[in-house]
């Protein structure tokens, strides 16, 4: 190797760093009470929901929040989805990536350090850990000791095994979203339950263990690519966990800044106590700047204002803001932010327009659908009498009450509609009951008198007898 070559612009280090060990300290403050608050909503959500009640009538499922694999349902509360409803599931993609670049434009990475399941479990994760092992001195302090005592063995027994009870009740909670809760609940605990529901909650407990009790930061780091889809999306504008270098510098401790500006120099609020780094999660100094590490959750802001508080300083020396604003108290301008900008408003616009078209289109989905498959083989045949018959299977879709529908084809003069194994007619046409939340499967036969060869053009049309609400679909006769 030619050592005089200088290092190349390109020589960042290794890709991967190992994992250093995070002792995150506890700290108390208006963020942590926030990260409490958020903890306990989205837990009790994610495991109290699948045993919420929703009345539905008889024969359908009273269960709120509900994935029916087998007869392909989605059942949220008042909302009833079928498979050919897919688009609503896209709209909500659509609404759920714009409310994160919005969370983002306005706060930096809040999903981060409120809200995502990695950030969530981890920090329920470092609460039992903090539980059993003691605050951040004494866990360095086991953490480093030599042999292993007693009291040890007993200390990490009991914090794998709450870890791992943690991690089965959420694999135990996913799986009650694709059953009825209370009766999955039984059979599981009878081992009556299918075979899957066993895997899948054997996989998320796994999961749940490795990502939060091991991998923590490294899933944030490594594998989720929300950091850098953040990082490409983000503007001067965006409030960022900030250290607001323009007052805390020049660093110093106490004492040395008291003897500073005693003597009428220069000193920054910053005493260089640590706390900042000592209770962040992932383990970095937010004095450094913005980092892709930093997952916005704002701890350091509750341990940088409690220090400031003991020594009665300003607060906020950490806090939401701008390097705008750093640039313009230096310069003596006064702070400006501004949330209600282009890139917001439009955000806010475009939400607001798929929520609206998400709302209409789920108000008026048609409850009644028909869909019309011509047979292929034969495509026409001619009956002894000289007429022509063509075949047709009609899906009905009901996804109200019971229902008595009757069927019509329109277009074709003189057409004879006829539905195989339904021989009720009412006013000369074929006359279906269909089951609440059920398909139907018909075999249709139409038959015409013979014309000229081609097709007709035809529609096919069921309408409720009692409520008069119709569906169509078209298709054609053909002529042999
Ligand atoms: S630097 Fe502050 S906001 Fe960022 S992850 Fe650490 S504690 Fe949270
Ligand atoms: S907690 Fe505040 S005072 Fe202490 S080192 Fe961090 S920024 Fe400086």
């Amino acid at each position: 190797m030619n050592k005089s070559v200088p290092p190349s612009e390109f020589d960042y280090g290794p890709l991967y760093a190992p994992q250093k060990k995070v002792y995150p300290q506890k700290v108390s403050g208006t963020f942590r009470n926030i990260k409490w608050a958020l903890m306990a909503l989205c837990l009790g959500i994610y495991y109290i929901l699948p045993f919420v009640r929703w009345n539905r009538g008889p024969g359908a499922p009273d269960q709120a929040v509900l994935v029916d694999l087998v007869n392909g349902r989605f059942y949220f509360f008042f909302i009833e989805l079928w498979p050919q409803e897919v688009y609503i599931f896209t709209g909500l993609l659509i609404l759920a990536a714009l409310t994160l670049f919005l969370m983002n434009a306005v706060g930096g990475r809040m999903w981060c350090g409120y809200l995502c399941p990695q950030t969530v479990w981890t920090d329920l994760f470092f609460a039992v850990e903090r539980l059993i092992e003691g605050d951040r001195r004494e866990r360095i302090k086991k953490h480093a000791a030599k042999g292993v005592t007693f009291e040890r063995i007993v200390e990490l027994t009991l914090k794998h095994s709450i870890w791992l009870l943690i991690a089965w009740w959420t694999g135990g909670a996913w799986v009650l979203y694709f059953n009825d809760a209370p009766t999955l609940v039984k059979e599981l605990v009878t081992f009556q339950a299918p075979m899957l529901a066993y895997i899948w909650i054997a996989i998320l407990t796994a999961t749940t263990y490795v990502l939060a009790g091991w991998m923590r930061e490294q899933v944030c780091l490594y594998m989720c690519p929300w950091p850098r889809i953040q990082a490409a999306l983000t503007d001067e504008w965006a409030l960022n966990v900030t250290y607001r270098h323009d007052r805390g510098e020049q660093r110093m401790s106490l004492k040395k800044s008291a003897e500073a500006r005693a003597a009428g120099k220069p000193a920054g609020d910053c005493v260089d106590c640590y706390q900042c780094v000592n209770v962040c999660p992932v383990g970095i100094d937010i004095r450094n700047g913005l980092q892709m590490d930093c997952i916005q959750c704002g701890l350091c802001i509750d341990a940088c204002d409690n220090v400031m508080e003991k020594i009665g300083r300003p607060t906020h020396l950490i806090a939401y803001d701008t390097d705008i604003n750093i640039a313009r108290r230096q310069a003596g301008k006064k702070e400006i932010y501004r949330i209600a900008r282009p890139r917001t408003i439009v955000y806010v616009g475009i939400i607001a327009l798929v929520g609206s078209i998400m709302l209409y289109a789920l108000a008026t989905r048609s409850m009644l659908d028909i869909n019309v498959l011509h047979d292929r083989n034969p495509i026409a045949v001619r009956l002894a009498d000289g007429s022509i018959r063509n075949a047709y299977t009609v899906r009905l879709l009901n996804k109200r009450d019971d229902r008595t529908v009757t069927l019509d084809v329109e277009g074709l003069a003189q057409a004879v509609v006829h539905v195989v194994g339904h021989d009720s007619v009412a006013s000369g046409r074929p006359q279906i009951v269909v089951g609440r939340d059920r398909t139907a499967e018909l075999r249709v036969l139409v038959t015409a008198p013979a014309a000229a060869a081609g097709s007709t053009p035809l529609t096919m049309r069921v309408t409720d007898i009692a409520s008069g609400e119709t569906a169509a679909a078209a298709d054609n006769f053909v002529m042999p």
